[in-house]
């Protein structure tokens, strides 16, 4: 049913390739040039790092999945997912994603799936939230129902990426606050997003989401950033491929 919908829905709007833009059929999400440029590298399943932070670092998840690294083509489909209602990189690697929630036994118990959320002007601004997408996603594929009433941020905060791992923490600890009377006593809660960088954002998510009861929380994103260990103990190395 959904393939007779995209099916439909190309007649209307094209179907392009996330990274390059160009027209694809229908029934694919990127171009074939673009997938076969894709890298691959190896994530940490528990700080979801290309350089394991977890000696060094205090993080409030329990686990983190990575679907693909923040590099070329998948950065610019990642892009697309965030800026331009680009939805394919989303649909790409939400089965990867899966496989490795699986793979790591984060979904085994999993109660509810949420995302990290936006703030109320952005989200006017945008119509949507990414993360709170590739949640839906997830939820569909594993059956477990999502909830976007747990967590909020709140309107202004710092442009993150410009930020130091320092100052992200900073941030972040202002930024998120829970909402109330919520209860999570007890619960395994999926925690979903576009892209890991320092993992400050998710570890202050998770801080609040265990600050409500959960007993675990696990992360879920489809991009990492990939960092070249320069400087790994404070999770600052440079950032390359961008
Ligand atoms: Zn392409
Ligand atoms: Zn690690």
């Amino acid at each position: 049913m959904s393939g007779l919908i995209d099916w439909a829905a190309d007649l209307i709007y094209p179907n392009r390739c996330p990274s390059c833009d160009r027209f694809i059929p229908w029934d694919r999400l990127f171009c074939e040039e673009c997938e076969s440029a894709f890298e691959e590298r190896s994530f940490c399943p528990k700080c979801g790092m290309n350089v394991c932070v977890c000696e060094s670092r205090e993080l409030y998840y329990d686990g983190c999945a990575v679907a693909a690294p923040y590099l070329g083509e998948i950065r610019r489909g990642v892009l697309a997912l965030k800026y331009h209602r680009g939805f394919n990189a989303a649909k790409y690697f939400a089965p990867r994603l899966c496989r490795l929630i699986d793979e790591y036994g984060f979904s085994g118990g999993a109660d509810i799936i949420t995302a990290v959320p936006m703030n109320r002007a952005r989200r006017a601004q945008t119509g949507y939230n990414q993360a709170e997408y590739i949640a839906k996603l997830i939820s569909k594929r594993i059956s477990v129902p999502c909830d976007f009433k747990l967590l909020k941020k709140k309107l202004s905060s710092a442009i993150q990426h410009e930020l130091s791992a320092e100052e992200r923490m900073k941030a972040a600890a202002e930024a998120y606050s829970p909402y109330k009377n919520k209860s999570l006593a007890g619960k395994t809660v999926i925690l979903c997003d576009d892209i890991i960088t320092t993992g400050s954002t998710l570890s202050e998510c998770a801080k609040i989401l265990k600050s409500l009861g959960a007993k675990k929380v696990y992360c879920a994103v489809i991009s990492g950033t990939v960092l070249d260990g320069a400087d790994k103990n404070k999770g600052s190395g440079k950032i390359v491929g961008t």
